[in-house]
């Protein structure tokens, strides 16, 4: 079945190039020009991603991502003309999947996308997803891979691609400290496109998550200088 990818962009020209480029490779495209259409064609259809203009003429994309999270996990790219490393890390703090600046290559822009449905896809995770289920307690943590979803206390936690990625790494072996370059590794497709703090980022986002349903547990520790672990015998 081709994926559907949902245009988010003003300007036509980008927004064609843009379509052709997914066209070419196999996928179903629809574009909007504006925010606003945006939920409602989240709720009517199915989306496989989204391309996400963060300068749209009637809500920021940060603004409209956060809109989509309250219902939707749906993959998101954002299109970004600020190539500042805040606007990035802000990004995908707020649940974004990967980011490309403009101007950027229409072919790279569809390669990214590949790669971000290949990850969302239950036949063919990422490597660190391949192997045998996750050993820490399953009172505590309910790991569904193929559905990619994590349950934290017998609540279902609402988690963007890399924090999925993440906590995968940490379940699979509780206690053992990761280093930022082998967390980016084992939970990016493409490693040497992002930078430590995006790491950084992402483990607060997810903290913060498990935080709303046990603020009593930290479950994440953190090695000063050395990296993260996740927390033995909860
Ligand atoms: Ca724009």
């Amino acid at each position: 079945m081709k994926p559907t990818i949902l245009i988010v962009e003003d300007e036509p020209a980008i927004a064609d190039a843009i379509q052709y480029a997914l066209e070419t490779e196999g996928c179903d495209t629809l574009v909007v020009f504006s925010g606003a259409p945006a939920p409602a064609l989240l709720a009517e259809q199915r989306i496989d991603l989204i391309i996400l203009d963060v300068g749209l003429p009637d809500i920021s994309g940060f603004e409209l991502l956060k809109l989509i999270r309250r219902d939707s996990t749906v993959p998101v790219i954002f299109l970004t003309a600020r190539a500042s490393e805040i606007d990035r890390v802000v990004g995908l703090e707020l649940g974004g999947d990967d980011y490309v600046v403009k101007p950027f290559s229409p072919r790279e822009l569809a390669a990214r996308v590949k790669a971000v449905l290949r990850r969302s896809r239950p036949e063919s995770a990422p490597p660190a997803a391949a192997s045998s289920s996750p050993s820490a307690a399953a009172s505590v943590w309910r790991v569904d891979e193929g559905r990619r979803s994590i349950a934290f206390h017998g609540e279902a936690l609402e988690l963007s691609r890399y924090e999925f990625n993440l906590l995968i790494v940490f379940l699979r072996k509780p206690g053992q400290v990761f280093s930022r370059d082998q967390l980016m590794a084992q939970a990016w497709d493409e490693p040497d496109a992002s930078m430590d703090r995006t790491v950084d980022a992402h483990i607060k986002n997810l903290r913060a998550k498990l935080r709303a349903i046990r603020p009593d547990l930290d479950p994440i520790l953190t090695h000063r200088g050395v990296g993260y672990a996740l927390r033995e015998g909860l």
